[in-house]
């Protein structure tokens, strides 16, 4: 499944990233649980798995279409000496059309800066992949109040300068760090205000057709509870789920939760 390159329309996205985990084993089974759970549901939402790299290939088999498929990570170059590395292009040749780009693990643990993502987003573009770019700010720097400076930083040093169909192709995931895997979610009201943030510097980034059509995940311990709360605000547009995505019951019924919001 392509992602939408329409720039206009703004879509609805529910995004899994499984990090390190899950074997080749167990991709029938979670998938066969996902199909009866969500068999009911409409087919209004993009859903988008991103597995580890070694499964790529299984999952885009597993989901036949009817879901899309990411990488959680690119390097910025082709093929080379970058040994344990995976490139752009080796994720789409595997069948996926999405990458994560600046993960805030990613970040932390491998010291991945502004320009590195920025290499890696263009990249992937190059590749033909629709990258999610991850923003978000740590506790100390909320506690400073510096929440907006560290996202609008990120976001201004790793996607200015793109060609107008590149931003078609352009995802935002606002990933407060404190929230990630922590069981703290940010209110519907923090996360709007930080999505509104990040939607103007799109307009000054990308320009106003650009910015309106870009979808801005939130992600940071979403649960089914917490879902529909989250994706009632204006400028929230999807999730993008890790824990809760381990369990095909569990982001079942995010998607089903996603589903009921986008509909009200
Ligand atoms: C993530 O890994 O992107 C994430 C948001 O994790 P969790 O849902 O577990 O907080």
């Amino acid at each position: 499944m392509r992602p939408d390159m329409t720039p206009l329309r703004r879509r609805t996205v529910l995004a899994a990233n499984w990090k390190m985990h899950k074997a080749p084993s167990d991709v029938g089974p979670y998938f066969a649980s996902f199909r009866r759970a969500t068999a009911r549901l409409g087919k209004r939402l993009e859903i988008v798995f991103f597995p580890p790299a070694p499964l790529l290939a299984a999952v885009v088999e597993a989901v036949g279409g009817r879901a899309a498929v990411g990488g959680q990570n690119c390097h910025w170059e082709q093929e080379g000496a970058f040994t344990g590395e995976v490139s752009a292009p080796m994720i789409a040749a595997a069948g996926a059309d999405y990458v994560l780009v600046g993960h805030s693990e990613r970040r932390r643990e491998f010291g991945e800066t502004d320009e590195q993502c920025g290499s890696k987003l263009r990249a992937a573009l190059a590749a033909g992949l629709a990258p999610v770019l991850c923003v978000g700010e740590s506790l100390a720097e909320r506690q400073k109040g510096r929440q907006r400076v560290v996202v609008i930083r990120q976001l201004t040093r790793a996607a200015s300068g793109l060609a107008p169909a590149e931003y078609g192709r352009l995802l935002i995931a606002y990933e407060p760090v404190w929230a990630i895997g922590t069981g703290h979610t940010a209110s519907p009201a923090d996360a709007q205000e930080m999505h509104a943030a990040i939607r103007a510097t799109l307009n000054t980034v990308a320009g106003s057709a650009a910015a309106v059509g870009i979808p801005i995940l939130y992600g940071g311990s979403v649960k089914p509870g917490n879902t529909a709360a989250l994706l009632a605000e204006d400028d929230v547009d999807g999730a993008l789920v890790g824990g809760a995505s381990l369990d095909p019951n569990d982001f079942a019924a995010i998607v089903a939760a996603a589903e009921s919001a986008s509909i009200a």
